[in-house]
């Protein structure tokens, strides 16, 4: 028998000492956490102990309120990282920015400087720290860049601290940056970002403002993202070009024990994937990424971390560089981290499930519900605003998650018993455990008496819904696992900002000068009672509930295609434009890259398909077909009275697999060549995949995954979903 190479990756899975690494935790956490947490981080803290006064108060000043740091301040900051960094081992520095292409991009510069006399010495400017110039023309600009300068530049963004990214040979100083065209076009997802949370920031506050609220100055929006993965043995990963090429396997029939026993889901973590952990939250939290939680999740080998909330665009940074430091210690572990949204068929896939609220500049969280009649009045007006934007703007929010790895139809949120008691002005039916003191039989008026406390658990228990209430934060649950959180809290934030924006002016409108409750409860009501249908509480994979939301009149964008064309409507391109977020030529270009990513992705995967089928699969049915055959022959020769019919069935079944495995394949790279060919924009290119060659792709893999059952094991070349997702 042959000794394949699935077989030696087992063997040496069950040999392999467990690894363990270098900052694996010894001594008192107490003693080890203040010198561990932040090590990496130019932070608040190492910017005053290393800046003179007069400079550390000039750059506070530039990351609280966003005034332009003076010009003098900049050479002495960038003196001091310099400084800070080369005593940890750095000799480069390198700006950082998220592309377009949803992934993160660097370009490392040497801090060296030669003095004539053929020495050299460190040295880090100022300008160099404010300003870059990478060359732009390899980055996707969705047609920005085709009519202007093909140059770039990323410009320093200072409310995001500088790390140290280290490894074994030596430390980069990493600074994260905005990165723009020449003539100031974003290129990336950082600067919407930053725009929407002023458009946020300005509309929150006017709207607390008119609430009576004028010791409040900035509000901004916080994050915690929960991000799930998947962890494998790094040999199976190397052996499965799918993995390799595309993140996720295109193959691979059911395996006999899936995740139907249920046991997996906050189970035991074992010896191998808890070393792992503990290393990666090591590095985390030098990075200064607080990394809170950690646990198993429904599928086998799946896992969940998850941070504790922080500004947005800091989050944002931190999940970047978690879902990149994911995959290096995975790495270091002998493991592969998969961040794909679905990684194996038939297997629960994974999300990123974003946390989101408000906090203004005193730290109040603006969707805790009260405890005194103002701040409850307060917290209505912000939870009706935001379900107004879900409404309205439902289409956009389900565009900024489509991408090829996650296809979810978006439809509605919950919450409709605490909006029907505020419509009907009484209090909310609790689910039981919001049953605070006097909850439920006392009669609320709106924004008169407090609020009781939602039935939290209530809201929660709906695992199903995509955008839901937790009590006093929103869950938006359809986030993609290895997407960028940029995009859905870009839109997020730009969508209630307008319903922010639109509630202030029909409050100021109606007047009411002194007290504006009464103006407050009416423009409530009617509100919710328009855009009631949004609500939804039962299960929203539901059939019924696809039928109901249709009778509503809400969106179902089933895939990203036609999700993306919510960035072509009037109504969108006008929106983001109205709060600049993104200029009408902007929201194009995004319009355009997420369409050819769409087709990219999806040709890739057609390619791999094709090879994989043609190279690896075909030739171990063929073999598998030969030496049914000559079992047949030789069985026939040596007896007359062999019963050899099951054989012949068999052999015939495998034969007539492998004649559909290959006509499918040709079908495959017919339909890819000529979605390759298609005329017509990026969104006409990502239809015709979408129509053409993934339904091309999955006849192939019926074909593929029935040979797997039927092939003799040792002839097998793929590691099967039984030996990936159980063996590490
Ligand atoms: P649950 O598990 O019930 O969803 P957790 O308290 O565990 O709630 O929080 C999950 C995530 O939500 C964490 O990342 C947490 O930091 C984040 N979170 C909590 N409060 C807020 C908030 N006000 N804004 C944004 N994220 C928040
Ligand atoms: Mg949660």
């Amino acid at each position: 028998m042959n000794v394949t190479a699935r077989q030696i990756a087992v063997r040496s899975i069950a040999t392999e000492p467990l690894r363990l690494s270098a900052s694996f935790p010894n001594g008192k956490a107490e003693d080890r956490l203040p010198d561990l947490f932040g090590a990496n981080v130019f932070n608040d803290a190492v910017q005053r102990a290393r800046l003179p006064h007069g400079v550390y108060a000039a750059l506070r000043r530039t990351i609280d309120s966003g005034v332009e740091l003076e010009p003098g301040i900049a050479d002495a900051v960038a003196n001091a990282m310099k400084d800070w960094a080369v005593e940890r081992g750095a000799t480069h520095f390198t700006h950082w920015f998220q592309p377009m292409t949803g992934l993160t991009a660097q370009k490392h510069d040497a801090f060296v400087r030669q003095i004539g006399d053929g020495r050299a010495i460190l040295e880090f400017s100022g300008k160099e720290l404010i300003k870059g110039e990478p060359d732009a023309s390899s980055f996707p600009s969705g047609g920005i860049r085709a009519t202007f300068e093909a140059r770039g530049y990323t410009a320093w963004d200072p409310a995001s601290p500088a790390f140290l990214r280290e490894t074994p040979w030596g430390a980069t100083l990493t600074i994260p940056t905005a990165f723009c065209s020449w003539t100031g076009e974003a290129l990336d997802k950082k600067t919407p970002l930053l725009r929407s949370c002023e458009a946020i920031d300005a509309q929150a506050v006017r709207l607390l403002h008119l609430l009576g609220e004028k010791e409040v100055t900035r509000v901004y929006p916080t994050t915690g993202p929960e991000q799930e993965y998947f962890l494998i043995d790094r040999q199976f990963y190397l052996l499965r070009p799918d993995l390799v090429s595309c993140g996720r396997t295109l193959f691979g029939a059911r395996p006999p024990k899936g995740q139907e026993l249920e046991d997996h889901y906050f189970g035991a973590i074992s010896q191998r994937v808890l070393a792992f952990m503990m290393d990666l939250e090591h590095e985390l939290w030098k990075l200064g990424i607080p990394i809170k939680t950690r646990h198993n999740e429904v599928a086998p080998s799946q896992f969940e971390l998850a941070p504790i909330y922080e500004q947005v665009s800091v989050a944002t940074d931190h999940n970047m560089l978690t879902m990149e430091v994911l995959k290096e210690v995975a790495e270091r572990h002998g493991l592969h981290c998969l961040l794909a949204e679905k990684p194996f068929a038939g297997i629960n896939g994974s999300g990123k499930h974003n946390n989101w609220s408000l906090s203004d500049n005193l730290g109040n969280n603006l969707l805790e519900p009260g405890s005194t009649p103002h701040d409850n009045l307060k917290f209505v007006l912000f939870l009706t605003a935001i379900l107004r934007a879900v409404d309205l703007h439902q289409d956009i929010l389900r565009a900024s998650v489509a991408t090829a790895g996650n296809d979810y139809p978006f439809l509605g949120t919950q919450l409709e018993e605490v909006t029907a008691a505020l419509i009907e002005n009484r209090a909310p039916k609790s689910g039981g455990a919001g049953s605070g003191p006097g909850n439920g039989a006392r009669e609320m008026r709106l924004g008169v008496s407090p609020l009781p406390p939602l039935p939290r658990d209530q809201s929660d228990r709906n695992r199903t819904s995509p955008f839901a209430f937790t009590g006093n934060k929103f869950e938006f649950r359809a986030v993609g696992s290895s997407q960028s959180i940029a995009y859905p809290n870009t839109i997020l934030n730009t969508m209630v900002a307008e319903s922010l924006d639109v509630m202030s002016t029909e409050i100021e409108k109606r007047g009411g000068s002194g007290d504006r409750r009464e103006v407050i409860h009416a423009l409530v009501r009617e509100t919710l009672t328009k855009h009631r249908r949004i609500l939804f509480s039962g299960d929203n994979y539901s059939a019924e509930w696809v039928a109901e939301a249709e009778r509503r009149g809400l969106h179902n964008m089933k895939d990203t295609p036609s999700a993306l064309t919510a960035f072509s409507a009037k109504k969108n391109i006008e929106l983001f434009d109205r709060y600049k977020v993104f200029s009408p030529r902007e929201t194009e270009s995004r319009a355009n890259v997420l369409n050819q990513m769409y087709a990219h992705r999806v040709s890739v995967e057609a390619a791999t398909t094709k090879d994989i089928a043609s190279t690896l699969i075909l030739p171990a049915a063929l073999e598998f077909q030969k030496r049914l055959a000559d079992a047949i022959v030789a069985s026939a020769a040596a007896s007359k009275d062999v019963d050899l019919k099951a054989h012949r069935d068999l052999l015939v079944q495998v034969a007539t697999s492998i004649n559909r495995l290959k006509s499918t394949t040709e079908a495959l790279a017919r339909a890819r060549h000529e979605a390759e060919e298609t005329a017509g924009g990026a969104a006409a290119h990502a239809a015709t995949f979408r129509d053409r060659v993934v339904p091309a792709m999955v006849a192939v893999r019926e074909q593929a995954d029935l040979l797997e059952t039927l092939v003799a094991d040792d002839l097998w070349p793929l590691p099967k979903y039984r030996e990936i997702l159980f063996l590490h």
